[in-house]
């Protein structure tokens, strides 16, 4: 079967325009609607798509937004977090998570993670709380959602805020419930290449607080509280009706790209258990593989096995945000958090996108077994 694949041929990480096709038509009738109706910010398709996030998730509000970074951003602000608060998160995820941390003031502080869901270590956050603690930023990364109900017993217990990162989970589920439906907000990223991904930067919080839910409209349109009026400063993070058109088609989808998401991770697991460190998969919850991540020794030599073969992968991440420049003046040093040290030297993602074939999942599989 893998003839056809085993020269010159490229297996990119995601494949965009295959995805693409089968919407093609749907996408540019959309796009010719809005394009001649002239309402090209907050318009119908906004307001449409959030409500359609929001019933998804079974809660009563979503907010459109122009980024996932944005969307943690005005949630911490709105929150009312701010300078001299500390915010427990994740080292081992994209900086946005610890970046709107930042911007409003606070502290980030991190908690290492397992290294089998690499996730944040549920066990070791309430030695990290302290009297200046107010939120905990938790990111259900690659796309299988934190231990939620453990997060909400220590969120209750000390009165803290959580905000659920779903940026790489859209439709993943905790006991039945969808992340982003289980702390006090959860934001979304629509970055392309997320499972629910817009044409350029998007991105929505959802949430069932609604004085939380009218803060945010606010704060992404200048505070705008009448025809230029302004009760307090905001900022520009608006969605815009052709992404929201976009998003909305593909949101009809969203399931199916999961369910073949799903499938391809069975396939690798089935093949490369044992050779390698496959992902952990918790009875309780759905892993939507945003990512496909395996941990080996050997990652750098299997990296290159693919490379000679035309086939991508990629480290997320190389460098843990504790060890990054940008947040040296928190104090850390290597040593840290040992756990997602050494995931940072382990892991890599494999190709893993709705549209992979599995015969060339199972080829990408059968090289790594050649090289372990
Ligand atoms: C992508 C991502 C974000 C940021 O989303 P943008 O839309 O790119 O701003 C935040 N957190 C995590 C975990 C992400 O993967």
């Amino acid at each position: 079967m893998t003839e056809k694949y085993l020269n010159n041929d490229v297996i990119p990480m995601l494949d965009l325009k295959a995805q693409y096709l089968p919407i093609k038509e749907d996408i540019k009738t959309a796009l010719k609607e809005i394009i001649e109706s002239g309402q090209f910010v907050l318009g119908h398709n906004v307001r449409s798509l959030e409500k359609e996030i929001a019933a998804y998730h079974h809660v009563s509000n979503g907010i459109g937004l122009a980024s996932g970074t944005d969307s943690l951003h005005l949630c911490l602000k709105a929150l009312g977090i701010k300078g001299g608060d500390e915010v427990i998160t994740t080292p081992f995820t994209f900086i946005a998570s610890a970046e709107s941390i930042a911007y409003v003031g606070a502290t980030p502080v991190f908690v290492d993670i397992q290294r089998d869901t690499l996730n944040i270590d549920v066990s070791q956050i309430e030695a990290k709380l302290t009297s200046s603690t107010t939120a905990i930023v938790i990111v259900h990364l690659f796309g299988q959602s934190v231990d939620m109900t453990e997060i909400m017993e220590i969120a209750k217990k000390h009165n803290l805020y959580v905000i659920e990162d779903c940026a790489q989970a859209f439709g993943a589920k905790y006991k039945e419930n969808p992340v982003g439906s289980m702390g006090d907000a959860g934001c979304f990223s629509f970055y392309p290449s997320k499972n629910l991904g817009a044409y350029g930067d998007g991105g929505m919080m959802i949430t069932n607080n609604t004085d939380l839910s009218e803060k945010v409209r606010l704060l992404r349109n200048h505070g705008t509280t009448g025809p230029y009026e302004h009760s307090f400063l905001g900022y520009n993070s608006r969605l815009d009706e052709i992404q929201a058109a976009i998003l909305r088609i593909k949101l009809r989808h969203i399931d199916e790209y999961n369910q073949k998401r799903s499938s391809i991770a069975k396939l690798y697991t089935s093949m490369l258990n044992g050779s390698v460190t496959c992902p952990r998969e918790l009875p309780d919850r759905s892993h939507v593989y945003h990512q496909y991540t395996i941990q080996s020794p050997s990652r750098d030599r299997i990296k290159q096995a693919l490379v000679n073969s035309g086939i991508s992968s990629v480290v997320y991440y190389p460098l843990p945000l504790h060890l990054q420049k940008a947040f040296t003046y928190l104090g850390h040093a290597e040593g840290d958090f040992p756990e997602c040290e050494t995931a940072a030297k382990e892991v890599l993602s494999l190709p893993i996108y709705p549209e992979l074939e599995l015969e060339r999942a199972e080829h990408i599989a059968n090289i790594i077994l050649k090289t372990v």
